[in-house]
């Protein structure tokens, strides 16, 4: 197959062109490298192109006769999205409506979309399934949302096959090491442990210990990105297929929850083996942190027939110290 991976310099969207290309798919990936890496895009053909310069996407696309778009693409912070909320609609949102506009000219009508639990807001209860109420609670959430709607909606007017993936704590790396997670400012609390074991931060801040859970810190569903790409194959099969047709959401995570304190823990025993240790502090709350997200997946795995097979925390964690050595070390 031919695909289109959008967003295909970043995190997860590196880990996908890997596994597209590996199972003998040809890749496009389609990056504006606005906060992706170009040493990050490398199993693929990079275009470089900007979702919000249609004419750039409209290129991409012409003669080329793509199976699918697996769309990555969007800016990813929340507190970025709360200092400058407008960036977010524009570059996730409007950047969304010029990429079906596109497709649709081209005639390419499958889509796979990288959605996020942060549509849930917080939840009333956890394990979430996807009939939970979406309430986002910050523009970054909010603008993911609006993206899932309209695609929804340009799937009930053009006849598109659209499936959105909501992904609760994507962690990990390739487990051969040659990609991992970079992001530039991290934000994310597993590389910022690894990178407090290596000394390039003084310590890893835990943000908050009294929440009203078991040790008072914040749980997480941490899906290792080799499970979650997985995942985004398994749909396409199904789109291909035809099991499933016209627009469908489903979550993927594990369905366990980590502390804050637990994954520290496990990081600790993983350095441990090098010789590192990771100094710990303890701060206040970050603002809009849910105190528990934890995914109910078994419609992925029912509807998918997708398993997650690395996701433990220990395999996680020693992938991304893999990565995170020779990329920092
Ligand atoms: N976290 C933390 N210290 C950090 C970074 C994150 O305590 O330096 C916590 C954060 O409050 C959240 C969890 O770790 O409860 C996972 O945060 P991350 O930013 O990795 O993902 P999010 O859940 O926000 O998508």
């Amino acid at each position: 197959m031919k695909i289109l991976v959008t967003g295909g310099a970043g995190y997860i969207g590196a880990h996908m062109a890997k596994w597209l290309a590996r199972a003998g798919h040809e890749v496009v990936i389609f990056d504006n490298l606005s906060t992706g890496f170009r040493f990050l895009a490398r199993y693929g053909t990079l275009f470089e192109g900007d979702l919000n310069r249609p004419e750039t996407i409209e290129r991409c696309l012409e003669g080329q006769a793509f199976d699918a778009v697996i769309h990555f693409a969007a800016r990813s912070l929340v507190g970025e999205s709360v200092q400058n909320p407008l960036l977010y609609y524009q570059n996730n949102v409007s950047g969304t409506v010029n990429l079906l506009a596109a497709m649709d000219r081209a005639g390419v009508r499958r889509l796979i979309f990288s959605s996020t639990a942060a549509t849930y807001g917080n939840p009333q209860s956890v394990p979430i399934p996807e009939t939970a109420p979406t309430r986002p609670i910050n523009p970054y959430g909010r603008s993911k949302r609006m993206m899932e709607q309209v695609i929804e909606d340009a799937v009930a007017a053009y006849s598109f096959d659209a499936v959105s993936l909501r992904y609760f704590n994507a962690a990990g790396a390739d487990p051969e090491g040659e990609l991992g997670e970079c992001h530039d400012p991290e934000t994310h609390l597993i590389p910022l442990v690894l990178q407090a074991a290596l000394g390039k931060r003084p310590a890893v801040t835990i943000y908050g210990e009294d929440y009203p859970t078991p040790d008072g810190t914040c749980v997480r569903d941490y899906i290792h990105v080799w499970d979650l790409v997985a995942a985004h194959d398994a749909a396409l099969s199904a789109l291909m297929e035809d099991r499933v047709k016209g627009y469908d959401v489903f979550n993927l995570g594990i369905g366990h929850g980590y502390s804050v304190k637990e994954v520290i823990e496990v990081c600790q025993r993983v350095v441990a083996q090098s010789g590192c240790r990771i100094p710990v502090q303890v701060g206040p709350r970050r603002p809009g942190d849910p105190a528990e997200l934890v995914a109910d997946s078994r419609k992925a795995q029912r509807v998918l027939q997708w398993r997650a097979h690395h996701s433990d925390l220990e395999t996680i964690v020693r992938h991304a110290w893999a990565w995170t050595r020779r990329y920092l070390g």
